[in-house]
């Protein structure tokens, strides 16, 4: 059987003097490889049950993106216990979509998952469309969640590339430790030459392999040990070596605007009502810095001034 070889996503580290090693394994030994793993080893989550309608798995979509699933399984369950459908949350206002976002941060996902949900109750009969081009017409889903519902949902086959698949390609296919900062077309070409030509298996195949990065393939400390393709990973078979491409975005929160939107949304989602200037200006002792976070949030929609002074989530 013919090995394949894909053409690498991401170029080889300058320093490197040969070609550097790609995933020689026939693609039908790598998918049972992959989907053996995944079917041992999945996580037990609510949005993977038969069970989980499609309105379900974009909630979970919108929150995963930028969000760990220990946090984000408490507010998924309460999330769908208020709106179990996409009419109960186009029903209610944006704001109060924004408080039950709570903690999990990057709250914007929230406005347009309540976005998501007024147009596929307007224009769809409240039904999440199965196709891939009208869930990408929706407000607030790109292209990683048009794919990622209409295959998770709708078991079609897309490619679905979050940052846990990026990783597991960059390594297992590539042979570099880390992608690019941002999505490349090359990366897209490895991910669609890789991915099985049945609907259904294409969709398992989507799913497992984020979970081998979400589990295995960790951003800082891979387990190749217990990896399902450790023989076989190009990154291994390279000797490991260490990314050399530019610096990598950090997570810092402590003292940014970020910090600051937090705290201050904060008092609005607890506040049910409107807010007077002077409890927001408890928050944070820069007014400056204050100031620019609270037009942020009006400039984002999140917060909705209602008189000089005075501030409430959207109606
Ligand atoms: S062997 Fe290690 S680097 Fe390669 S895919 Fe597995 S966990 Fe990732």
């Amino acid at each position: 059987m013919a090995a394949i070889t894909v053409t690498p996503a991401v170029p080889a580290p300058a320093s490197a003097t040969a070609a550097p090693p790609s995933l020689s394994l026939p693609l039908p030994l790598l998918h049972s490889t992959v989907l053996g793993w995944y079917d041992a080893h999945a996580r037990d989550l609510p949005w993977r049950t038969p069970e989980a309608s499609p309105w379900a798995v974009m909630v979970s979509e919108f929150m995963l993106q930028q969000t760990p699933v220990k946090r984000v399984l408490p507010a998924y369950e309460a999330w769908l216990e208020r709106w179990p459908t996409p009419a109960d949350l186009a029903a209610d206002a944006p704001g109060e979509a924004v408080r039950m976002w709570g903690r999990l941060g990057y709250p914007r996902r929230a406005l347009r998952l309540h976005g998501a949900a007024v147009a596929i109750t307007e224009q769809h009969g409240g039904l999440v469309p199965d196709d891939h081009a009208t869930l990408l017409s929706l407000p607030g889903v790109g292209e990683y969640t048009a794919a990622a519902v209409a295959s998770f949902a709708f078991r079609q086959r897309h490619v679905v590339l979050d940052t846990n698949v990026r990783r597991v390609f960059a390594r297992a296919v590539t042979g570099v430790e880390y992608p690019a900062q941002a999505t490349t077309a090359a990366e897209r070409r490895t991910a669609a030459a890789l991915l099985p030509d049945d609907a259904g298996t294409a969709a398992t195949w989507a799913v497992g392999v984020m979970e081998l990065g979400a589990l295995v393939c960790t951003a800082r400390g891979p387990e190749c040990g217990g990896c399902p393709l450790f023989s076989h990973c190009a990154w291994q078979r390279a000797g490991c070596p260490p990314y050399e491409g530019p610096a990598r975005r950090g997570q810092t929160y402590e003292g940014t605007d970020r910090q600051v939107r937090g705290k201050l949304l904060a008092v609005l989602r607890d506040a049910h009502g409107e807010v007077g200037q002077a409890r927001l200006d408890a928050v944070w002792p820069d007014a400056v810095q204050r100031a620019r976070a609270l037009d942020g949030l009006v400039a984002d929609g999140l917060v909705e001034p209602v008189e000089q002074g005075v501030y409430r989530l959207p109606q």
